[in-house]
């Protein structure tokens, strides 16, 4: 397992996960993922796998259709930091935008089917 480190823009919201690797990405073509531009984890991160810490207040969620999923964003500087996913809540794509150390748009990409879910 390795570890990374991600934060949004301004750094309210902080989060560390846990996982095999990192090597490609995953974007979802729903109404909204089309709208975010959002590179994703592929892999899911289970609750036990990832540390989510914010500022008071920091984090804010949206939801739409079945109101399942959760997408999690910094309500200071806009940035979507993860999703909890629709089908297993408590687990979590991340954003993979927001790992310094890595070079989120340049990994091979799968896009996921989000619009037909
Ligand atoms: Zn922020």
């Amino acid at each position: 397992m390795k570890k990374f480190e991600g934060s949004c823009h301004c750094g309210s919201v902080k989060f560390t996960f846990s996982i095999p690797d990192i090597d490609h990405a995953m974007r979802c073509d729903c109404s909204l993922c089309s709208r975010k531009g959002m590179v994703m984890s592929a892999t899911v991160i289970p609750p036990e796998e990832i540390k989510i810490r914010s500022e008071q207040d920091a984090l804010s969620t949206y939801q739409f259709g079945t109101e399942s999923a959760r997408h999690y964003f910094c309500n200071r500087c806009g940035i979507h930091t993860f999703v909890e996913t629709r089908l297993n809540p408590g687990h979590y794509r991340v954003n993979l935008g927001c790992i310094d150390e890595l070079d989120a748009l340049r990994l091979p990409e799968i896009i996921y089917d989000g619009r037909n879910l």
